[in-house]
């Protein structure tokens, strides 16, 4: 008799993420809403959705369907301006979309926020870029992002998180959440957002007409090298001491080394990481070739994620693992 595995099998999928002692409330379901725009259901990149009520309810029933209670929004909205200063309206596709959904689920439902301007402003960066030589402007934008997380925090989010990996985010927001009565709201930061070329598919997303086609955009004045464990803990530490609740890492999977170095640095403390939408389409495009099996891939993904030191795992195949541990 040979000991063949059974692909697709669900005990045997369930089996890996227990064995690696992975809960369904360690996942974060990320909601992408496109501001008056139809979505047309992409394969590479599941979790879009259009700025309208039905579609973002349906979106959380199918997380509190399978229970997943944890949602990650991220604001795709119809016109940039040179400030980016749309991120912060009262009206803005966030602060609107957490309204609806703290209105309908309540407590329910914990609410993270993306907190960033690269989808508001016309340079595509994740910060105010100045007149020469489009540098980003670290502190102009620092607050900016606190301006924006407590409009989040003021429409009900739980949980703010910015993504902009400015130098001193994490201080500023927490500061001016405070002082505004929201001390329970918590900081996760993207604390080690590498510099990649993962989040292609993202970008190519949330890129309007006026921003596709431009060339790739160089982030890696204020995102992570690759190459330097060193610096991707100082940022952890640096966030820690700001005031973060929980850290965050991502890309994950070329990352998983500085995630077990990092647990192994810092006792305790929560780690979320994302599996970012390039990940998730290297996955799906190689199955829909029928090159690997998609499930047992992500599965084991997550399971190696887990493994390293991951407490919070963000990810477009929220649902399917869910499923497997139905
Ligand atoms: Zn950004």
């Amino acid at each position: 008799m040979r000991p063949g595995r059974i692909y697709q099998n669900k005990q045997f999928l369930e089996s890996i993420l227990n064995e690696a002692g992975f809960k369904k409330n360690q996942l974060i379901m990320p909601i992408i809403i496109h501001e008056k725009r139809r979505v047309k259901g992409d394969g590479m990149m599941p979790g879009a959705v259009s700025d309208c009520k039905n579609e973002i309810f349906q979106a959380v029933y199918d997380g509190l369907d399978v229970g997943i209670d944890s949602f990650m929004l991220f604001g795709i909205p119809m016109i940039r301006n040179s400030k980016g200063s749309r991120a912060l309206m009262n009206q803005g596709i966030v602060q609107r979309s957490t309204r609806k959904i703290r209105d309908e689920f309540g407590s329910r439902v914990q609410i993270i926020t993306d907190v960033c301007v690269c989808q508001y402003n016309e340079s595509g960066h994740c910060g105010i870029t100045n007149y020469v030589g489009n540098q980003v402007e670290n502190d102009p934008t620092t607050h900016l992002l606190s301006k924006i997380a407590l409009s989040h925090a003021q429409s009900g989010a739980d949980i703010v998180s910015p993504s902009s990996m400015m130098d001193g985010q994490v201080s500023r927001i927490r500061k001016l959440l405070n002082g505004n009565g929201f001390s329970k709201v918590k900081v996760m930061p993207f604390s080690v957002k590498h510099s990649s070329n993962l989040y292609a598919p993202f970008r190519a997303i949330a890129f309007n007409s006026k921003l596709r086609g431009k060339p790739y955009i160089d982030k890696s004045t204020y995102q992570i090298s690759f190459s330097n464990r060193r610096e991707a803990l100082r940022e952890i530490v640096v966030d820690i001491n700001e005031g973060a609740d929980i850290v965050m890492i991502k890309p994950t999977l070329t990352y998983l080394d500085l995630i077990l170095m990092i647990r192994e640095n810092i006792g305790d403390f929560p780690i979320a990481i994302q599996l970012v939408s390039g990940e998730t389409a290297m996955i799906k495009a190689a199955a829909q070739q029928k090159w690997i099996d998609e499930s047992e891939w992500i599965v084991q993904t997550i399971a190696s994620a887990k493994r390293a030191g991951a407490d919070k795992i963000i990810t477009y195949a929220a649902l399917d693992i869910a499923n497997f541990m139905a």
